[in-house]
């Protein structure tokens, strides 16, 4: 092994997924010198295919990809479509009639995730990132007084190198390692905890217009199936199921899969004329699990972490991307305003964890709802998805996780606190969707009148109203008590107009 030339960077972004290509993107755009680092060559592989409007008309706005997204024929997501909860009878969730999303930005994008985060990727080689594929990084490169100051890669010859940077990102995603050196601990989740198993079939049914482009999410014993429409023929299907499936599953994916579509009467009608794709990138079917946790510690002076790398709650509500590329963002402002200067990095990087960790607790629990929903009481996987049935060291960690937070809505001082806020809002969404059902239109305000789906819309609205109004739309007031707010482009943070 041979050792290259040292270079130097502001930030060396590990992982060139949505997370890392968004964060990268961002800081070199305020003409930073960043460096991005994946090990893989893209396209690539991955799961998490239905997104949220904010990602698309928020996020891809500011990265100024929306337009070449909206061209690269990915289908268009109304909003979900759900055989789940008390009521037999499926119902929508549509963003277009969310009281803030609404209008000609109401959608969202199921995507092929090689040709999406190729096409982030691409756009941060185009924003000035340096972007090396096929380069493994093996570790941060710590300095004398404990400050992370670069990180160590590897590339395809086997040459190591060491780059010095003010800022590494942790992008890696789910599956990398580096996380461990920002210190704390990553935390796995009981209540969420649950094995998906999934692939692709051509020629699946589809749901009626306009729903058509809808996720569709079927509930049954042994857990639920997502089915993910990514083209006219193409559609993603996969099993949520219990943890302790696992031998069964690996033993046999094959007939595993055919044996849960048999006990889910609405997908198996659904994928009745289909057949499975059994080559190329889909050709496989793949097992994901341990995907639900988050890490104790978001950051340390000279690191930090975004998306994946940091947290992922559950697919059920399509949660994954955003929670990357809103880490993103949130990340870009605070080494933005301190490589430009404007704050210090404590108070950027309190900033940045303080919104983090909130829209996480703000999905988790609006997820924790979302499975407690559901009444099928001689099932093992939904009685173990019951508030009431979480284990002590789940609400603790959830409690921890928002301790300390200054805003009124996480106001939770123990784990009894804890419990009782959860069941709350988990019975208050489940009136909500019963009254939703009973109404039998496409009319969400009986949804929003339920507290954990209006939080769950809330910041994802803002991201993108502000992406499109642009300077107009400076934030005003801080989030948290003393807090610091977006500057109007929401490239970085300033501080709030001390008038108001
Ligand atoms: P990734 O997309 O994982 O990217 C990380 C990148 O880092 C990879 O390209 C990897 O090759 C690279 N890397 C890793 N280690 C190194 C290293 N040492 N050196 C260099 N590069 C490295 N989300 C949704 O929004 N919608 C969904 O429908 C959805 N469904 C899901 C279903 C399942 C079963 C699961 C488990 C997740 C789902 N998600 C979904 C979540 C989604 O997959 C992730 O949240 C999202 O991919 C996170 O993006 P990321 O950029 O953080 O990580």
């Amino acid at each position: 092994m041979s050792t290259a030339r040292h270079e130097e960077f502001d930030v060396a972004v590990v992982g060139g997924g949505p997370a890392g290509s968004t964060l990268a993107s961002l800081v070199a755009m305020r003409g930073h010198r960043v460096l991005l680092l994946e090990k893989e060559t893209f396209p690539r592989y991955q799961i998490g295919e239905s997104l949220l409007p904010s990602t698309i008309h928020g996020i891809c706005h500011l990265l100024g990809v929306d337009e070449e997204i909206a061209e690269a024929g990915f289908l268009r997501k109304r909003g979900g479509t759900f055989r789940w909860g008390a009521n037999p009878t499926p119902w929508n969730f549509a963003f277009s009639v969310s009281p803030k999303v609404a209008g000609p930005t109401s959608f969202a994008y199921q995507v092929e995730r090689s040709k999406f985060d190729k096409i982030l990727l691409d756009n941060s080689a185009r924003k000035g990132v340096d972007v090396r594929q096929n380069r493994t990084v093996t570790d941060v490169v710590e300095g004398e007084d404990g400050r992370v100051r670069g990180l160590r890669y590897t590339d395809p010859d086997g040459t190591e190198h060491e780059v010095s940077a003010r800022y590494v990102v942790d992008a890696s995603g789910n599956t990398g390692r580096l996380h461990k050196r920002v210190g704390g601990s990553r935390k796995y989740s009981d209540f969420f905890r649950s094995l998906a198993l999934f692939g692709y079939f051509e020629n699946g049914k589809r749901l009626p217009a306009p729903n058509s482009g809808n996720i569709l999410c079927v509930a049954f014993s042994h857990g639920w199936f997502w089915y993910i429409p990514l083209s006219d023929t193409l559609t993603s299907v996969g099993a949520v199921v219990r943890r302790e499936d696992a031998a069964r599953i690996q033993g046999d994916p094959e007939e595993a899969m055919r044996a849960l579509i048999d006990e889910c009467p609405m997908i198996g009608e659904y994928l009745a004329g289909a057949t499975r794709v059994t080559t190329g990138q889909y050709g496989q079917l793949r097992v994901r699990k341990d995907y639900s946790y988050h890490h104790t510690n978001f950051w340390r002076p000279g690191m930090v972490l975004v998306g994946d790398a940091a947290c992922f709650v559950d697919p059920v509500f399509s949660s994954g991307v955003h929670l990357a590329t809103y880490s993103a963002l949130l990340a870009a402002r605070s080494i933005n305003s301190v490589l430009d200067g404007k704050v210090g990095e404590q108070r950027a990087f309190d900033e940045f964890e303080a919104r983090y960790r909130r829209e996480y607790s703000v999905f988790y629990e609006f997820l924790t709802s979302f499975y407690d929903m559901h009444i099928d009481e001689d099932s093992y996987f939904w009685s173990a998805k019951k508030v009431t049935k979480s284990s002590d060291t789940e609400l603790e960690s959830f409690v921890e996780l928002v301790a300390g937070m200054s805003s009124t809505e996480f106001n939770l001082t123990d784990t009894e606190a804890g419990v009782l806020r959860l069941k709350q809002r988990s019975a208050e969404f489940a009136d909500a969707v019963d009254t939703l059902v009973e109404a039998r239109e496409e009319n969400m305000t009986p949804l929003f009148r339920s507290s954990v789906v209006r939080q769950a819309m809330q910041e994802g609205s803002q991201v993108q109203t502000r992406a499109q109004l642009g300077d107009e739309a400076g934030e005003v007031a801080p989030v948290f008590d003393g807090g610091l707010v977006a500057t109007p482009d929401g490239m970085s943070w300033s501080e709030p107009d001390p008038v108001r």
